[in-house]
């Protein structure tokens, strides 16, 4: 018996989520006195895995250049399988929502998504989970006795617990794909809302798309992703792909800047995993204020360019 995570990656990279998960597996591993394997697919340097405690790790290498669900969740069983893995964990990104489900049906285990936390028990398996957009956590119990896992980004956090480890090779069949990626443009120098550790967001006070200069410099100089309330992108005023929210994208970061947004619960049900909410907003009777950890009654267009220069002149120091 042991735990298998599956560590992602992007152009021979691991995510942040891999870390993540190693983390969480690692944990798993030792209150079921077992051991950790963790299994890549095209990823980075193993011992960047040792170092969260991945104690073996099987590298697969084929020529899958870009992610397929199919594809990934064969690997990933054929992995289980071979390390008689009774707990997979992958994250709960949205490739890993896509992946996961596949490998339970695989494995005839139980799913659980969305898991904030270490189990609060092990004999029941009991997780606490994310529900209702994050409005609510449910405590589920997995009886099957084999486990998948799906955890949510940022809620357990990377744990360095280095151990030796080792790398192996892992030759698995890759099944036939059905559907098969031809090619993959991504827009460059530009840091998504999903992998971004900070994201600056701006709403409707901003008055129109020729004021976005100042959420862009902030961005920029924080090392942030932007983003947007949804009238913004339906007015045209930023692109679909920054709109966030119940009805966007969700956001896991740990700073959400909101600058001119009110607050409407259909945004608040997509930021609410984020870890430290700041709030720029000149009402102070806007719900964002509720929801937020640090606010700044004021106007965006005499503070935003202030804050940038503060911190232009902090990290010159
Ligand atoms: C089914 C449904 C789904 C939805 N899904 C989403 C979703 O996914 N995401 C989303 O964002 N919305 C969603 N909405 C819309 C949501 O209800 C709100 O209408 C929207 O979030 C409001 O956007 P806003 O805060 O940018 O604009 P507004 O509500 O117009 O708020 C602008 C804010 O800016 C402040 N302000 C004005 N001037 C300044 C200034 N100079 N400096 C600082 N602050 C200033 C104002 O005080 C105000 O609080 C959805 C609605 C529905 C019905």
């Amino acid at each position: 018996m042991s735990v298998l995570v599956f560590a992602d990656s992007s152009e021979g990279k691991f995510k942040k989520t891999a870390f993540e998960v190693v983390s969480y597996g690692k944990k798993v591993a030792e209150e079921l006195g077992t051991n950790l394997v963790a299994l890549t697919i095209n990823g980075g340097d193993a011992s960047e895995l040792y170092a969260f405690g991945a104690e073996k790790v099987l590298e697969v290498k084929n020529d899958l250049s870009t992610f397929n669900a199919k594809a990934y969740a064969s690997i990933i069983n054929q992995a289980a399988d071979a390390q008689s893995a009774n707990v997979v964990v992958i994250d709960s990104s949205v490739d890993g929502l896509y992946v996961a489900p596949m490998v339970a049906v695989a494995m005839d285990a139980g799913y659980a998504s969305n898991v904030v936390a270490l189990p609060s028990s092990t004999a029941p398996f009991t997780v606490k989970r994310k529900a209702f957009s994050n409005k609510a956590f449910s405590n589920t119990i997995v009886s099957t006795e084999k486990k998948v896992i799906g955890i949510a980004k940022n809620s357990y956090g990377a744990h360095e617990n280095a151990v030796s480890g080792t790398a192996e090779a892992f030759s698995a069949n890759v099944p036939e794909m059905g559907v098969k990626s031809e090619s993959v443009d991504k827009a460059t120098g530009v840091i998504t809302i999903a992998d971004a550790d900070i994201v600056v967001s701006a709403g409707r006070g901003l008055k129109g798309p020729e004021n976005w200069g100042m959420v862009e410099e902030l961005a920029s100089v924080l090392g942030a992703a932007t983003a947007c309330s949804k009238p913004v992108s339906d007015l045209g005023w930023r692109p679909h792909s920054e709109h966030v929210g119940q009805t966007g994208k969700p956001v896991a970061s740990n700073l959400y800047i909101a600058i001119g947004i009110s607050g409407a619960i259909q945004h608040l049900a997509g930021i609410n995993a984020s870890k430290v909410k700041v709030v720029i907003n000149t009402d102070p009777e806007a719900p964002f204020f509720k929801a937020a950890d640090y606010g700044i009654v004021g106007d965006a267009f005499e503070f935003v360019p202030q804050l940038i220069e503060k911190l232009k002149a902090f990290k010159q120091a």
